[in-house]
């Protein structure tokens, strides 16, 4: 008998011909993300199974971060023949729960000597023999004990929620526009979620915004990379763009023309990443750079299409994700970003195109790009599933 993980999959069921690929990848993933902490993952009869790690309730936790699983079991594996035992065994796991259970027994082993209902009446009569404090509840028990017969036993009591979604990579690259507010790493997870694999890009205004204000960005994206593997952050040089635009652009269109530099930026690193999208934390109205007319302003400069998972969201939503996913604390820390930098008092929200092109005539887009590109310090966050 041994202790494992029973990893089942979500969406991954359902590619056809191309789930071969979509497994390979899931697999890779989880065996990157149980590496450190010994764990080995295998795959047999449509499920993953996770043994071997010194803790493996982290490795529980771990594995329930990777995209494309749709939950984990702890389970204990036994030799089917030993039915005793596997009594023994089902009296062990609910002896420290209280309330009502039912047995679910599942023969994939279809020459086993007892049929489903057989297993669930013999263990349940077993169960309730040895603990009287329980009681059946077949319609709405508190507890479910699974049994599976399988090439072996498999018996468990829990379920845990993992992210579902599908495997990092599986549905090519994107470039998030991350800030250090509480939206954009939202709209990464949300993204990277559907198989997309990041990479970040950072506007770092120093020394206006701070050494701090950068750390929480990486430790940001370290989080992003407890889900997504290793994730490369590029932290632009913005001031000189800053400085310029408030020198030389009428006040009011300052935040728009600066939106419009980070998207082209944003753009040179995504090809020369590979990757083909853009992702911006953007809401429709969330603030004056978010109308309709602004974000068609924005996207305007760019030819990747620009994705915004959190076009539909209310501030309260994205703040429910950020905690679930542990991003809203760090998020919330308030140190200053570049958007808050010479911040215009009465924004446009409704830019007439000819304005802002007229507004940036009076700058020297391509060699600021230019200059912003060559001065990109790039920092590599999180190896492994545990940050
Ligand atoms: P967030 O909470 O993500 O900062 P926000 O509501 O503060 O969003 P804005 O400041 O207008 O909105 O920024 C809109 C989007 O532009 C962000 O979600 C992010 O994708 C991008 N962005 C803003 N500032 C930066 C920055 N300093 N570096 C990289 N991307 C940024
Ligand atoms: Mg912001």
């Amino acid at each position: 008998m041994r202790s494992l993980l029973l990893v089942r999959f979500g969406e991954v069921h359902l590619k056809g011909l191309n789930r071969p690929y979509f497994m390979h990848a899931l697999l890779r993933h989880i065996r990157r993300a149980v590496a450190d902490v010994g764990g080995e993952v295998w795959l047999s009869d449509s499920r993953i199974f996770v043994s071997g790690a010194d803790d493996m309730e982290e490795c529980a936790r771990r594995v329930c971060r990777v995209f494309g699983v749709h939950s984990v079991s702890p389970a204990l594996e036994m030799e089917k023949d030993d039915f005793a035992a596997i009594c023994e065994q089902a009296v062990g796991l609910l002896r420290p729960l209280g309330g009502t259970f039912k047995v679910a027994a599942r023969r994939s082993d279809k020459r086993y000597p007892l049929d489903s209902p057989a297993i669930n009446g013999k263990i349940g009569a077993y169960v309730l023999a040895k603990l009287p404090h329980l009681a059946v509840d077949v319609h709405a028990p508190d507890h479910r004990l699974d049994v599976e017969i399988r090439d072996k036993a498999y018996l468990y009591v829990t379920r845990m929620p993992a992210v579902g979604g599908l495997p990092m990579g599986t549905n090519g690259k994107a470039c998030l526009l991350l800030s250090g507010g509480i939206d954009s790493p939202v709209a990464g997870f949300m993204v990277a979620k559907r198989g997309v694999a990041l990479t970040c890009v950072h506007f770092h205004s120093f020394p206006y915004t701070s050494e701090r204000a950068k750390q929480k960005v990486v430790d940001l994206a370290k989080v992003l990379s407890g889900y997504c593997g290793p994730v490369r952050l590029h932290v632009v040089p913005f001031t000189h763009i800053q400085m310029d635009i408030h020198r030389l652009c009428p006040d009011n269109l300052g935040t728009l023309v600066m939106r419009r530099f980070m998207m082209r930026i944003a753009q040179r690193v995504a090809l020369t990443e590979g990757a083909q999208a853009l992702v911006t934390g953007e809401s429709i109205g969330q603030v004056a750079s978010q109308t309709m007319e602004a974000l068609a302003c924005t996207n305007e400069t760019v030819t990747l299409p620009v994705f915004r998972p959190l076009i539909g969201f209310d501030k309260s939503e994205i703040v429910e994700r950020a905690e679930t996913i542990g991003t809203y604390a760090l998020s919330s820390l308030p140190y200053e970003d570049c958007c808050t930098v010479f911040t215009p008092r009465h924004p446009v929200t409704h830019p007439k195109p000819e304005k802002v092109a007229q507004a940036e005539a009076a700058l020297d887009v391509e060699a600021l790009v230019e200059e912003a590109v060559a001065g990109i310090e790039l920092v590599e966050t999180g190896a492994t599933g545990a940050e």
